[in-house]
């Protein structure tokens, strides 16, 4: 990998490696970013204290563009059928919950910046519909989005989570700039939408199968 220094040199990184690899330009950002990040650790000798097993982080809101969502529909689609309905059920309480909290407040998510806030403020402390209840992992780990992949900390984190815990090398905070230009480049719809509302819109309820795309 070429030495990234800039935000402009991370962007050219990803491109390359999406041509190289034949993938899509948000598993190439994935990559690249991990490159980074074990860069990053090896150099500055900085510890994260995040560790496999601890959740703590996916007790929030998560959000994340159509690019991103797509990526997880494909992985999910691509599952056997047992991990795939494990999933699905696995997403049913949440997701309902959801939907009745979205019926009543339609348009908070496309609304003002303190709607956006106050749908955080509900759902904190509520599960993610990817969080395993039986060992707190995550089901769709290898392609989490970058509200997941940036969420770094230096110290343990408590529950609630605060924001200001949250610690993070350069090309973590470059990662959100480039996906939702290439989303809206794409799509041409400036959308990052709660993984539950994605959720709810691609497997709606009774349905075994997920659609196989998000524009479906
Ligand atoms: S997608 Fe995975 S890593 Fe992200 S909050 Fe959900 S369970 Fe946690």
């Amino acid at each position: 990998m070429p030495l990234i220094m800039t935000e402009e040199d991370f962007a050219q990184a990803a491109r390359e490696k999406a041509k190289e690899k034949n993938v899509p330009f948000v598993l190439a950002v994935y990559m690249v970013l991990e490159e980074c990040l074990r860069e990053c650790l090896s150099t500055s000798g900085i510890q994260l204290a995040c560790r496999q097993g601890c959740s703590a982080c996916c007790y929030q809101m998560v959000t994340c563009t159509p690019l991103e969502f797509e990526v997880i529909l494909r992985y999910v689609n691509s599952l056997t059928e047992d991990l795939k309905q494990r999933i699905i059920m696995g997403t049913n309480k949440v997701v309902g919950d959801w939907r009745r909290y979205h019926a009543k407040n339609p348009r908070f998510f496309v609304g003002t910046a303190e709607g956006v806030m106050k749908v955080h403020r509900d759902w904190n402390q509520r599960p993610c519909p990817f969080l395993s209840k039986e060992d707190g992992s995550c089901r769709i780990y290898p392609v989490r989005p970058i509200d997941c992949r940036t969420f770094t900390s230096l110290e343990t984190c408590q529950r609630p989570i605060l924001r200001a815990e949250r610690f993070r090398f350069d090309p973590e905070k470059w990662v959100n700039n480039l996906i939702l230009g290439e989303s809206v480049r794409k799509t041409g719809v400036f959308a990052v939408t709660p993984l539950h509302h994605w959720i709810s819109m691609v497997w709606p309820q009774g349905r075994k199968k997920p659609a196989e795309s998000v524009h479906q």
